[in-house]
């Protein structure tokens, strides 16, 4: 396996501390900004690890498989030694978490080094503490969550297979379909984040196929890769015309194909978060989330399986603001996103949908068995103590339950469960209620 290959596959491992924290890596010259990155890093529940020595990026590291480091050194010697020791580590294929480097922006300079030593993220110095957090639960999460996924379009099920292989070798997950007029149904269930695709097929050609997934809106810029054994450069070239982004030949070497996918579907997967994400806790915006509703209610309605739609809404919110400022508030909502991904399941669609609202999608449960799993939640939320300058507060949040065996439209899913947190509230918050 090439170094870029086991790269890219060990790049799906997840990070954890020992008691299942994950673990960053803090290189700081300053003894005030080691400290705060600590605290703040710490309160968002990562384990921080301190280097005794600023420089020597890889003494320590590679004994704790951290999911991040982040590098603020601000004596030119120590930046020089951690970015060339960064370099070699990551070439060696032995480091695969990303690393974010704090410096001056306007140093082009600095800022050219940080990428030759192969750091994913810059931030301005000094930090701003939750461009920080957001900067290690960002590449941090795209580092060892969720596999890339991968739609394979080939009419030779061995071609196809051959590929998918190598692709899952790298951690990357792959649908095969062999019919390229049978597409639409895994293209929306599977929302692939690249598409690789044969040109030369039966029924139609990969440049038709192409042409037709464009004229849909929702697949618009899906990125769409030819692999196909077609070595002429002219006929390679118009068959980009049609929508296709780029054009490789069989037979390919692994590492090629698993870079080339992993490239472009990261960075779609970069673009789409701008669009769907909400910004400060990475969770569905409200659009996206509403989407997500629509679609596993079809679901649901199509294969009879119940779905729970949980609307939390943080307590008295506005007096946590108005004691402690905006900034801890924002903490306290990026603490309960945070605890919602930890403690749903993974088909589950967690949104933002107000500013200190969310919605929690829950998939094949009716709502009596969702009322068990929010106020479990309800709970841990409860026990969290937040920082603050006067010292550690909690809060809480109010929720309000409703399913489609019920409740049948979006809207009305919607409304039964908004009516429900508006009795929790009534009940004296800190409560979660069943439409
Ligand atoms: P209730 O228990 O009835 O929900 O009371 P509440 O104070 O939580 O409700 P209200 O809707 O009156 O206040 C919500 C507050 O949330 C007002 C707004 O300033 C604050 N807020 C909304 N978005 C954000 C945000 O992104 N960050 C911070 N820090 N505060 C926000
Ligand atoms: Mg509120
Ligand atoms: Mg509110």
């Amino acid at each position: 396996m090439s170094a870029a290959n086991r790269r890219l596959g060990a790049l799906r491992e997840p990070c954890r501390a020992a008691d299942g924290r994950k673990l960053v890596f803090l290189f700081a010259d300053d003894a005030r900004e080691q400290a705060d990155h600590t605290r703040l890093l710490e309160s968002f529940g990562y384990a921080v690890r301190v280097s005794k020595n600023p420089g020597s990026v890889s003494g320590g590291v590679l004994d704790f498989q951290p999911a991040a480091l982040v590098i603020n050194n601000r004596q030119q010697r120590y930046i020089d030694e951690n970015l060339a020791a960064l370099r070699r580590l990551y070439d060696s294929g032995r480091l695969t978490c990303p690393a974010i480097f704090v410096g001056d922006r306007d140093d082009m300079r600095l800022r050219l080094a940080a990428v030759r030593g192969g750091c994913g993220a810059f931030l301005d110095h000094p930090a701003d503490p939750m461009a920080l957090v957001e900067a290690v639960d960002g590449l941090s999460a795209m580092a060892s969550e969720d596999p890339l996924r991968v739609l394979i379009i080939d009419d030779s099920r061995v071609s196809a297979r051959f590929h998918s292989d190598i692709l899952a070798r790298s951690g990357i997950a792959t649908r095969i379909v062999t019919a390229p007029m049978e597409v639409a149904g895994p293209l929306k269930d599977f929302q692939p984040e690249l598409i690789l695709m044969d040109l030369v097929m039966p029924d139609c050609s990969g440049q038709e196929l192409a042409g037709v997934i464009r004229q849909e809106e929702a697949y618009d810029s899906v990125p769409i890769v030819f692999l196909s054994g077609e070595g002429d450069k002219d006929r390679q070239l118009s068959a980009l015309g049609q929508g296709g982004d780029v054009f490789l030949t069989k037979p390919i070497e692994p590492s090629h194909l698993v870079l080339s996918v992993t490239i472009r579907a990261n960075r779609f997967r970069g673009l789409r978060a701008l669009i769907e994400r909400d910004g400060l806790t990475g969770l569905y915006n409200h659009s996206a989330t509403k989407a997500h509703i629509v679609a596993l209610l079809e679901r649901g309605a199509a294969n009879g399986e119940n779905l729970t739609l949980a609307i939390l809404d943080l307590d008295h919110f506005k007096k946590i603001n108005d004691d402690h400022g905006h900034a801890v508030g924002d903490m306290v909502i990026k603490s309960i996103a945070r605890l919602l991904r930890q403690q749903l399941r993974r088909t589950d669609i967690i949104g933002r949908i107000g500013g200190e609202e969310f919605a929690a999608v829950l998939p094949g449960l009716a709502a009596p068995e969702a009322h068990g799993l929010i106020d479990r939640v309800r709970l841990a939320f409860c026990d969290i103590r937040h920082r603050a300058a006067t010292g550690p507060f909690s809060a809480s949040f109010s929720a309000g339950l409703a399913d489609i065996a019920k409740h049948h439209t979006p809207n009305d899913l919607n409304n039964a469960a908004d009516s429900a947190l508006y009795s929790a509230k009534g009940a004296g918050r800190n409560q979660v209620t069943l439409a």
